[in-house]
């Protein structure tokens, strides 16, 4: 992302998942990965996702609105985000009780769903809204405002973030971003159009 002060901001609204898309964390009892993590906050192991905090003030010079969304609980997600982020910068911070519970009874299991409705407070349109997740079932109501991401759990050689960081400068500079083809944008070569 290039200097705010060359460019204006883009007119949409980031909206940044946070576990596996930010950090990974593993808490006390949980397997050991063969990596040392870089935080220790409570009983939770914490790895941040290389780049993270660089992605996240680019983020913040380029897009007019930047939050995060998580159904995580806040005590967990305010904790995490003191570590990669100035969390005054955020537009805001949503946790669990802003997600939505969901069963699939195929697989009994229950998860939750990000309902995009709950950011209308925030003045932007439907089609200015990114939504950057490791886990499309939770976008499932608005597959075309979602960015995917491939989960980061604790490779310090994942390089994700740093070809994030210019994918959504393509994204932020056009009209519409649900009319965009996003899946699989990681696999793409470098010199690809949006
Ligand atoms: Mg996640």
């Amino acid at each position: 992302m290039t200097d705010p002060a060359t460019k204006r901001r883009h007119a949409k609204l980031l909206v940044l998942d946070l576990d596996e898309t930010l950090i990974h964390a593993r808490a006390r009892g949980e397997a050991e990965l063969p990596w040392p993590p870089q935080r220790q906050v409570a009983h939770f192991r914490v790895y941040l996702r290389p780049g993270v905090r660089e992605f996240m003030n680019a983020a913040l010079d380029r897009f007019v609105a930047v939050g995060v969304w998580t159904s995580a609980t806040t005590d967990y997600a305010t904790a995490m985000l003191e570590r990669i982020v100035d969390r005054r910068r955020l537009r805001f911070i949503y946790c669990r009780e802003r997600c939505t519970q969901r069963r699939d009874v195929d697989l009994d299991e229950t998860y939750w769903i990000k309902d995009i409705r709950k950011l209308d407070g925030f003045g932007f349109d439907k089609h200015q809204i990114l939504v950057v997740d490791d886990k499309p079932r939770g976008l499932e109501r608005s597959y075309g405002n979602l960015v995917r991401i491939p989960p980061f759990e604790g490779d310090p050689e994942d390089r994700t973030l740093a070809r994030l960081g210019p994918y959504l400068d393509q994204l932020g500079a056009v009209e519409d971003v649900r009319a965009v083809e996003k899946r699989g944008w990681w696999l793409r070569d470098d010199e690809d159009d949006v």
